[in-house]
This record gives structure tokens, C-alpha cells and sequence, in this order.
């Protein structure tokens, strides 16, 4: 009896241990487009190496679980306010990170940030060799010597208030410069959920990569409300392959979209191939009896809701003013045909905008709906 008791609570530690022990992975589902695979990388975090919160494993834990393919360790060249109680060398983060990354199937990428005043403010590098040789006095020097090991160079949260107090991100004569010599190749569209509309012109403008990262500082889950939020800041990433060459490759060649909050930012042909990529309906023909209604089944494969505005109608033909097509959901999109007595097969174009899509700053992505009418008179049948 003994024995089985002893068995039992065993037993129940066993279980205990495993459940305490078991994470869970939550992947934000997009399409794979155009023959790349989509994936979520999150490209400026923080650790107690820096003025991060966590120990450098602990991002790579959290990242698996928000379902992310790759991430960045990019703590503080220039501010370690934990540097009494933490041996500082810059390379050590990512050292940690990587280690736990490889037992996750993560990628980890090596990265520092390289923190002055505005300008030309802070500026990431990653795909660093060796961050301990950025530690110089000029900031010039530093993004040289970034440059020399290869790095992608990337301006960082260009509207933050505490450097921009009116919150406008601007392009001064420094960053002018080090784009001229190939030293700066991204920006960040959006950090910490906060999005900066100008920025996209610039993308426009030159050929630089737009990103959107987390900047996470606490650990993940506790600086944002809910679980949907936490996943409020990535950059969705079209590379060849899910390894890190072909993650590099995609930052040169700007195959890249800001991700925050249901949010997409970046260009059109990304935006539409994502948004389309996601939906399946029957494209068969659809038959209007005089007035009758009828409805279109759409089902968004995707963990965005689409929020769409019509902005032309279709001639003889009444569709939704305004409809959201429901993460992971069906919706039922209404046709209805405003004319009795017409019998005629007609490809019909209902223009929307998709409001959480930003094909240009701060508005709406434009989107053709395609779909074949039949229309038969009442009177006839
Ligand atoms: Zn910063
Ligand atoms: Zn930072």
C-alpha cells in the first residue's frame, strides 16, 4: 500500500513537472507568396545585457512561442545601466540566445544597437561578426566598422517623442550620408506598435527596407494587454528558404511588410498577394433571379481581418458598403441585382479599399473584386 502511494506521488510529480515544463507555439497564419515562404521576424529586442529585463535564452523561449521564425539580439552598445551586476561583453547575448535558439529550431541572428542622440539617433546592426569592436567613441566610426563585417544597418524607431518630441521622423543630412555609402539599408516603419506613416515615403523614395520590430525591453506578455497585442510588432519577411542567408537576402532586396496589431504596411504587390492568397470562394457564376440576393462565401485563411470599404459599385448590382472578412473565418458577402428584367452574363468589379492594409502612408490598400453575374429576367423564366 505503501509502495503504490509512494508510486502514486510520483507519479503526479512526474505529470507536474511535464505540464510546468510544456510551452505552446501560436503562429500567426499568412500565405506563402509569389514562391517565397513567409516568415515572422522580430529584429530589435533587449536583454539585461542591456536595459532588458530578461536573461538572454528566456527571448528565444518567448519568440518560439509568439510562433516566430527568426529573431535579432540587439542590446545597447553605448547605455548598460546593469553593468554592476552583469560582466558586459557585447557579444554574450546572443551567444545565450543562439544556444537555445538551435534547441527551438529558431533562428538567431547577432546584432547590436548602436544608441547616440539624434541624429543620428539609434541605429541597429545586425548580422554582426564581432559587436565589441563598436565600441568607439564616434558614432561614424562605429556604423563603419558595421559595415566592414558585413551588417544590415538599420535606422531605428525614427519618431520616437523622446528624441522627436512632435513624434516626425526626419531624414537628416547623417543618414543622407551613410545611405549614400551603403551604411544605412533599413528603417523601422513601426517599433513597439507604434506606426510612423512618413516612413513610407521614404521606402518610396529610396531603396530601403521597411521593418517592423518589438523592441521588448520586459518580458513578452506582460507590457501589453492581451495575448493578440504581444504579437504587435514583426516584420513579415519573403525569403527563399527559412534559413538565415535567405533572410539576409530578403532585407537587401526589400521583400519585406511591416506586421503590427492587424495592421500591414509595405507594397502593394505584397499587400495584394497576402490579402488574395488568403481568401478562398467559389468563383462559379452566380445566378439573379430579378431582384434576388444571394451570397458569396468568403473564407479568410489568415489571422488578419480584413476591414473593407466599397468606394465604386458596380453598375446593377447592390454589394456591401462596408464588410470584414473574419480572421480564420467564413463571411457571407450579399449580391444583389437592382433590375428585373435583364438576361445577361456580365463580369462584375466592385471596388474597396482595405482599410488595415497601407499600401501608401496611412491609407487604405485600393482591391478589384472580380465576380461573374448571370443575371435572368423575371418576366422570361
Ligand atoms: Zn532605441
Ligand atoms: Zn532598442
Amino acid at each position: 500500500m505503501k509502495k503504490r502511494i509512494i508510486l502514486l506521488a510520483v507519479l503526479i510529480m512526474t505529470l507536474h513537472f511535464y505540464v510546468v515544463h510544456s510551452q505552446n507555439r501560436t503562429e500567426l497564419k499568412l500565405p506563402d507568396i509569389a514562391g517565397y515562404k513567409t516568415l515572422k521576424c522580430d529584429f530589435h529586442m533587449h536583454t539585461v545585457f542591456s536595459d532588458g529585463q530578461v536573461w538572454p535564452s528566456v527571448r528565444a523561449d518567448e519568440a518560439w512561442r509568439l510562433g516566430l521564425d527568426a529573431i535579432a539580439i540587439t542590446d545597447h552598445i553605448e547605455y548598460i545601466p546593469l553593468s554592476e551586476d552583469i560582466k558586459i561583453r557585447y557579444n554574450r547575448s546572443y551567444e545565450i540566445a543562439k544556444k537555445r535558439g538551435d534547441q527551438l529550431n529558431l533562428i538567431v541572428i547577432p546584432g547590436a544597437e548602436i544608441t547616440r542622440d539624434m541624429p543620428p539617433g539609434h541605429i541597429n546592426a545586425i548580422f554582426l561578426k564581432d559587436a565589441d569592436k563598436l565600441k568607439l567613441d564616434s558614432w561614424n566610426d562605429a556604423i563603419k566598422e558595421a559595415k566592414a563585417q558585413g551588417a544590415f544597418i538599420f535606422y531605428n524607431h525614427p519618431g520616437w517623442k523622446y528624441q522627436q518630441p512632435d513624434g516626425i521622423p526626419r531624414w537628416y543630412p547623417e543618414h543622407e550620408e551613410m545611405y549614400k555609402n551603403g551604411m544605412l539599408n533599413g528603417v523601422e516603419v513601426v517599433n513597439m506598435g507604434n506606426y510612423y506613416p512618413l516612413v513610407q515615403k521614404w521606402y518610396k523614395e529610396k531603396k530601403i527596407t521597411l521593418m517592423s520590430n518589438s523592441d521588448v525591453h520586459e518580458p513578452a506578455g506582460t507590457g501589453y494587454e492581451t495575448y493578440k497585442q504581444e504579437r504587435k510588432s514583426f516584420t513579415i519577411v519573403f525569403a527563399k528558404e527559412r534559413t538565415l542567408e535567405a533572410i539576409r537576402d530578403a532585407l537587401d532586396n526589400q521583400r519585406t511588410v511591416a506586421y503590427w496589431n492587424n495592421h500591414l504596411a509595405g507594397d502593394a504587390k505584397y499587400l495584394y498577394d497576402i490579402f488574395i492568397n488568403s481568401l478562398n470562394y467559389d468563383k462559379a457564376p452566380i445566378e439573379l433571379k430579378g431582384k434576388e440576393t444571394k451570397y458569396i462565401q468568403i473564407k479568410n485563411n489568415s489571422d488578419i481581418s480584413y476591414e473593407l470599404t466599397v468606394v465604386k459599385i458596380p453598375e446593377n448590382i447592390e454589394v456591401p458598403e462596408k464588410i470584414t472578412l473574419e480572421a480564420g473565418k467564413t463571411t457571407l458577402f450579399s449580391v444583389r441585382s437592382k433590375v428585373e428584367d435583364i438576361d445577361q452574363a456580365k463580369e462584375i468589379t466592385a471596388s474597396y479599399v482595405i482599410e488595415n492594409l497601407y499600401s501608401e502612408p496611412g491609407k487604405g490598400m485600393p482591391v478589384d473584386l472580380k465576380f461573374n453575374v448571370k443575371f435572368l429576367s423575371k418576366k422570361k423564366n
